[in-house]
């Protein structure tokens, strides 16, 4: 099956153009241990607002288009569009098409529940990286079944506030490596912090990674950048792409280092140096203690 990408130069007339479906999954982060949800709460109706707003403009860009909407949470991330379970009755809203509907409410349900059932106020880090996994798991699920001909292009968009977590170092580049090979395109756009681990997935999978220069303004930002499907952003004046922080989380500390100390069996990396590889367990020799000039023994006559 071919997945490299919609825009094909083929002589035959493209008859499965109509076939092709975009599928986008959203990651929202709604933990509420965000810096900004601490200071002003009423932020997260606003980047729901925004979200929402912002995913029916996709579905709205064709009818095939298809939309899943994640919730990343403290302990949890839940699938909150389409929801577990089956679909509600919503009523109809005048002048307003269902298919919005249904995604402004279903969202907004599901969003409701998911934080009354939160009851630590611990503050813990979001697991965005478990978050991205399920995304990647459901994508792989509907690919495999799609009809025949049919042609499914999929990417993820993360929103978030959160600050980088070093310590999902390993389970961020497992998941970015997956999506490269599965020719998935993970979009990232930062609300309030910069996020030097979510950029290199973006590098790696080849999407876009913008930091929020206003927070008010959400929606234009993620319907100038992020709407466009991948193949039409390299004709779109976009913002230029800033440069990779590519620093690596080390292994013992989960810190991000410029410079540390590799194994050359398994290549972890470690801040320190240590005679045996957590990882792998190799013993390595130390390293010689710096020479020593034996002093010359005065000869006493
Ligand atoms: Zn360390
Ligand atoms: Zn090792």
């Amino acid at each position: 099956m071919n997945m490299t990408g919609p825009v094909q130069n083929d002589a035959t007339p493209d008859i499965t153009s109509t076939d092709e479906t975009s599928l986008l999954v959203i990651i929202l982060d709604t933990n509420p241990g965000q810096r900004m949800l601490r200071e002003t709460s009423h932020v997260l109706t606003h980047v729901v607002e925004s979200v929402i707003a912002f995913a029916n403009s996709h579905l709205m860009q064709k009818a095939q288009n298809k939309l899943a909407i994640m919730a990343c949470h403290s302990r949890t991330s839940h699938f909150i569009y389409p929801g577990p379970g089956k679909p509600q009755d919503i009523r109809q809203i005048d002048g307003q098409y269902e298919a919005f509907t249904v995604v402004e409410k279903t969202t907004k349900q599901n969003l409701t529940q998911l934080l009354a059932s939160e009851t630590s106020t611990v503050i813990t880090e979001s697991l965005l990286a478990g978050a991205i996994a399920m995304a990647l798991c459901y994508i792989v699920r509907l690919q495999r079944t799609k009809p025949p001909g049919a042609k499914l292009n999929c990417r993820i968009l993360v929103v978030t506030g959160s600050d980088c977590s070093a310590s999902q170092y390993m389970n961020y580049m497992n998941v970015f490596f997956t999506a490269q090979k599965k020719n998935i395109v993970i979009d990232v756009c930062a609300l309030d912090q910069h996020l030097s681990l979510l950029q290199q997935g973006c590098d790696i999978t080849g999407g876009i990674y913008l930091k929020v220069p206003q927070l008010q303004g959400l929606l234009q930002y993620l319907l100038w950048v992020f709407l466009p499907e991948p193949p039409i952003r390299e004709k779109l004046v976009l913002p230029p792409p800033v440069k990779v922080d590519y620093r690596a989380a080390c292994f013992c500390h989960r810190e991000l280092i410029d410079i540390g100390y590799v194994c050359s069996v398994c290549l972890s990396i470690f801040c320190k140096f240590s005679p045996i590889c957590t990882t792998c367990h190799t013993v390595f020799k130390m390293p010689a203690p710096l020479a020593v000039k034996p002093k010359k023994k005065k000869i006493k006559l």
